[in-house]
């Protein structure tokens, strides 16, 4: 039951409503159901999406994709499927330690990096501190997740994992890739340097998220790799760091050694096959043991800021 102030707060609006003319009943009742029709849309768009996903990853039922709550972004994919995120914000008056962005399916047929982030952000459900902020992009490449045969590139045969900035020029990605890879179709850059929504996307994220830390997700080589700043985890549960080196207009050449952003690669040991549940849970409290220590040092962040700036200047 409304109280008094409530009820005559509502007695004022209806006097309000009652007086306005016509047309101006029109544009607000169109507003409302604008405002009412757009979070259905939301809604159901998530809805098409986690069935998608669902009827795609054994590891992943309809209503654990659903019970996450994840949101539309802005973005879509190059076929048009919403790009969703989900986000862990400050709690209360506690100042996070960080800002941290999970990334996982940047390949698309890496099926057990896209499952670990559900399951990393079902324990955030529960017990979400907000010592950090958290935002959580569990499917980067829908496209090349949710098709007949998954694959690794995007809708255009792009791997998105080769399509930042290089810091070079625009054809360095292209001269690696044809004098390194012999022009493996699965590496292929793009015609040029964040030509792809989905790179677009992760370019937004950190720019506008400013993260403190990358944590990114991919599969099969069973280790913990890293790019930036400043010491590595030696280890996260059962996977060691062994540093393989970045590739131009990869997201550890690009956020890591352009803007200093430290980024941890997480390489799951199966694409097809989930660590078991305890590996999970060991990886995930190993990740908060070295984020609680190591992120951020402040004296990265500050160059970070400018490099973050200077990226945005040369679009
Ligand atoms: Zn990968």
């Amino acid at each position: 039951m409304p109280n008094n102030r409530q009820r005559t707060g509502l007695v004022a609006i209806d006097m309000f409503y009652l007086r306005l003319g016509h047309t101006s009943k029109l544009i607000i009742f169109s507003i409302v159901v604008l405002i009412h029709s757009s979070a259905y849309a939301t809604d159901n768009e998530v809805n098409i999406t986690c069935k998608r996903i669902a009827s795609k990853l054994a590891s992943i039922s309809l209503s654990e994709c659903l019970e996450r709550n994840l949101r539309t972004s802005t973005s879509y994919s190059e076929n048009n499927t919403p790009l969703l995120i989900k986000e862990y914000p400050p709690l209360g008056s506690r100042e996070p330690q960080a800002r941290i962005l999970l990334l996982g399916g940047i390949h698309g047929d890496e099926y057990s990096s896209v499952t670990i982030m559900f399951k990393w952000m079902s324990i955030l459900d529960k017990h979400h501190s907000g010592l950090f902020h958290w935002k959580v992009a569990p499917l980067i490449n829908p496209d090349g997740l949710l098709r007949r045969k998954s694959q690794r590139m995007n809708a255009n045969g792009v791997d998105l994992n080769r399509n930042f900035k290089n810091g070079i020029n625009d054809n360095a990605g292209l001269q690696y890739w044809q004098k390194y890879t012999n022009s493996d179709p699965r590496r292929y850059p793009g015609k040029k340097p964040m030509s792809e929504v989905e790179t677009q996307w992760m370019h937004q994220l950190i720019t506008e998220f400013r993260p403190d830390a990358i944590v990114a997700v991919h599969a099969p080589y069973g280790i913990v790799d890293f790019d930036g700043p400043p010491k590595p985890p030696t280890h996260l549960g059962p996977l060691h760091l062994h540093l393989l080196g970045t590739y131009p207009g990869s997201l550890g050449n690009f956020a890591g050694e352009q803007l200093d952003i430290p980024v941890v690669t997480v390489e799951l040991p199966y694409a097809g096959i989930m660590p078991s549940e305890q590996e999970v849970s060991r990886i995930w409290i190993d990740l908060i043991r070295w984020l609680k220590g190591n992120v951020p040092k402040d004296e990265t962040r500050k160059s970070r800021q400018i490099a973050i700036k200077n990226s945005l200047l040369d679009d």
